[in-house]
């Protein structure tokens, strides 16, 4: 399949100018504009700027609009379109068709059916937030996420980005806190600017999140129940080739796969998605796609939409999109590196260094804070993205470490540092930073993005979470960065306010909170390789938290300045949090039964028959040998012995694991569950794959069930 498919125009829009179609298939603000009567238009735009909800007259002229936009493009159904805690979207659609006249029917979309939809909830994790008798859950449009239509096979969707709440408003899904998050460092950025005699009116949370993903034949990867059932391979012996040649980063992109691409970008470019690069990556049929930068509330929304794009594309193309941390044992992992900012509504990035001396306090204050915030929230930024799949990929020498460190980069560390000793002369001699505020000399972009070990650094103008798994919602990593920032600029501004009252000038006084915040959080600024071991035991030393796995990172959602980081602004009430905590228990607990559950399937009904039948023909064939009067060589009986007592053991490890799994299901208590899944069954899982691994290089090849990794990971061609 080398050209790509266009049952909808797809291979045409493919060579189209993006800007003569961008956004087509979104309710975006210049549609409502052209759709809105006047005062709507305006009655909404002042809505959405101030927060305030829209009144029932302006949403259902917002609502015939959207519906009228939508027929016109050929829609037949709409739905409300949430981030449930499942870490995937979920949509039930609904036609537009209501009752005319008996046995006749008008399409409606009314204003109430826009604001709020009312999906049955019970079947979404909650967290035990919600009594089962009280289930209902709310969709409730967000109109900062506009509108967008969804082409199926047959037919146009409506989408409605909501917010998905509980019967007395709890958060049931990832938007919900992360609005809040955006609220809190937007009061927090805008109390902090006013100091520096800003005019902005509001600040925005920014967010570029670059996706990693792999791509795998659909009829190789059909024959794989762990591929479609556990998203990774679960056995599977290391290929002859793996990535040591590095051919592959930004190799050339083969047609196939172009023309994937290709498509993928198409239908991002029409619900809005902005889609700016496309490479291969390291690893054998992995790749990168990354957007610009937007939002982070838009961002999120996009992300989550550019993961469905790229299943859907894949299936289209033959092909099948692996978002899995670690698909493939032995090559590198995939991740999202969510780079993040602030902006105000005037444009300016307030993680910048601007050409004045004014604007280079204001940028030391922003990052001072930010500093600040991984210094106390390294440990539960570290949580926020623990999963049964980054376990896989952290700290392994191909990913971030899971100790959490900021990467400033030389130069900007030497101002740092100067700042920290207070060393005037010396600063400006260096012409580092001349404390007599002339402006910082503009970063070698370069200098600072060449470590590529740190989990967070800082990239000229924003800094880079590397640590984020690929499959993983940003959603919830943005809510913490967030929360943290406004908690840091809320300090950083009473400490600032503190100083000013003292009677200092503004300038020495923003100097001595930048001086203090600095000093305090050296020991997470880290220049040197992540993954050296050596680096462990220096972390260990300055007192870094190290959560080396899921189980041990989930502990530190219950530790008190975890909570009170959300709970402070309300991004989370106690009970919401709770809640939080418990899901993300359950969701590693399910993964890793799920994943032992497909291995012990495959084991007992795939791969232990073959290689039965492998050791039953090889004696068969040794018997008839001997019976036809022909000595039977030695090394032919040992190396069958051998591989029979291969078989043995892993039918002792496939009893191991069924043990180890129903004494893990059996425990109540949800910490000792959580550490019964980590511990005994994902060992038991790792000691069967080891000699499953083992054995398949053994067993002839016609005999093996399952296409292996040579196949599944052969050029896509
Ligand atoms: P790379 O990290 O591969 O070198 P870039 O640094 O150019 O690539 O950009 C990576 C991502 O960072 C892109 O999605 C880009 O839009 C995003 N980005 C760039 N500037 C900002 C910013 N100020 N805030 C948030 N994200 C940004
Ligand atoms: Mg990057």
């Amino acid at each position: 399949m080398t050209s790509i498919p266009s049952p909808n125009g797809t291979c045409h829009l493919a060579q189209t100018k993006v800007s003569s179609y961008f956004g087509c298939n979104t309710f975006n603000d210049r549609a409502m504009k052209e759709k809105l009567p006047k005062d709507v238009y305006k009655a909404f735009r002042n809505a959405h700027r101030t927060g305030e909800p829209l009144s029932p007259e302006v949403a259902r002229s917002v609502a015939h609009a959207m519906k009228e936009w939508a027929m016109e493009k050929g829609a037949t159904h709409f739905t409300h379109w949430f981030l449930p805690m499942t870490g995937a979207t979920a949509e039930k659609h609904d036609a537009f068709i209501t009752w005319d006249e008996p046995g006749s029917v008008i399409e409606r979309f009314s204003g109430s059916q826009l604001i709020r939809g009312e999906p049955d909830a019970s079947s979404f994790p909650s967290g035990g937030l919600r009594a089962t008798f009280e289930a209902r859950g709310y969709t409730a449009w967000d109109p900062a996420s506009p509108a967008f239509i969804i082409e199926g096979p047959g037919g146009k969707t409506l989408c409605i980005p909501t917010a998905f709440v509980g019967y007395h408003g709890e958060a049931l899904d990832h938007k919900v806190p992360l609005l809040r998050s955006m609220d809190a460092v937007n009061r927090a950025a805008l109390a902090a600017l006013a100091h520096f005699g800003g005019t902005a009116s509001r600040v925005a949370a920014q967010c570029g999140a670059e996706q990693e993903y792999f791509l795998v034949d659909h009829n190789l990867a059909q024959k794989r129940p762990d591929l479609l059932f556990a998203s990774r391979s679960l056995q599977g012996a290391r290929p002859p080739k793996g990535q040591e040649l590095e051919d592959h980063y930004f190799g050339s992109i083969k047609d196939r796969v172009l023309g994937f691409m290709q498509e993928v970008e198409v239908e991002c470019f029409k619900v809005g998605i902005p889609a700016k690069t496309r490479h291969n990556e390291v690893a054998p049929n992995q790749f990168e796609i990354a957007p610009i930068y937007e939002p982070a509330n838009l961002a999120s929304d996009h992300n989550q939409l550019l993961m469905e794009i790229l299943k859907r594309v894949a299936e289209k193309h033959g092909l099948m999109c692996l978002l899995h941390e670690k698909p493939f044992a032995g090559v590198n992992g995939s991740g999202k590196h969510v780079n993040w900012s602030l902006a105000t509504d005037g444009g300016q990035n307030l993680l910048e260094p601007g050409r004045t001396p004014e604007q280079n306090l204001q940028f030391l204050f922003f990052l001072a804070a930010t500093l600040k915030a991984i210094h106390r929230h390294g440990g539960l930024l570290r949580a926020a993205i623990a999963s049964a799949g980054n376990d896989h990929r952290l700290g392994a020498n191909e990913a971030p470490p899971a100790i959490m460190s900021v990467f400033l980069g030389r130069q900007l560390s030497c101002v740092l540092d100067a700042i920290e000793r207070g060393d005037v002369a010396d600063a400006s001699e260096q012409r580092i930073l001349d404390f007599g505020l002339a402006s910082l000399p503009q970063l070698e972009k370069d200098a600072t993005d060449r470590n590529r070990t740190s989990p967070f650094a800082f990239t000229g103008n924003k800094f880079e979470f590397r640590a984020v798994g690929s499959s993983q919602p940003i959603a919830f990593p943005l809510t913490v960065i967030n929360a943290a920032v406004a908690e840091a600029l809320d300090w950083l501004t009473s400490q600032l306010e503190h100083e000013i009252a003292t009677g200092k000038e503004t300038a020495a006084a923003v100097l001595a909170v930048v001086r203090k915040a600095v000093t305090e959080t050296k020991c997470i600024r880290f220049e040197g390789n992540g993954y050296a071991e050596e680096w462990k035991v220096e972390a260990e030393g300055r007192g870094l938290p190290h959560a080396r796995d899921a189980v041990a990172a989930l502990h530190i959602f219950e530790e008190a300045t975890a909570k009170e980081v959300f709970t402070r602004t309300g991004i989370f009430t106690p009970e919401e949090y709770d809640s939080r905590i418990h899901i993300r228990h359950e969701q590693y607990q399910k993964a890793l039964s799920i994943e032992a559950q497909v291995l012990r399937e495959m084991a007992e009904t795939l791969v232990l028959p073959a290689l039965l039948e492998d050791l039953r023909l090889r004696a068969d064939t040794l018997v008839k040998l001997g019976a036809a009067g022909i000595d039977v060589p030695e090394a032919l009986k040992n190396a069958l012995k051998g591989q029979t007592l291969l078989v043995g053991e892993a039918q002792e490890h496939l009893v191991a694991l069924k043990a180890a799994m129903v004494r893990a299901e059996s425990v109540d208590d949800l910490h000792a569950c959580t550490k019964a899944y980590g511990t005994t069954v994902k060992q038991a899982q790792e000691a069967l794959r080891e000699l499953l691994d083992q054995a398949e290089k053994d067993c002839a090849a016609y005999l093996w069930p399952m296409p292996v990794y040579r196949e599944l990971l052969a050029p896509l061609i």
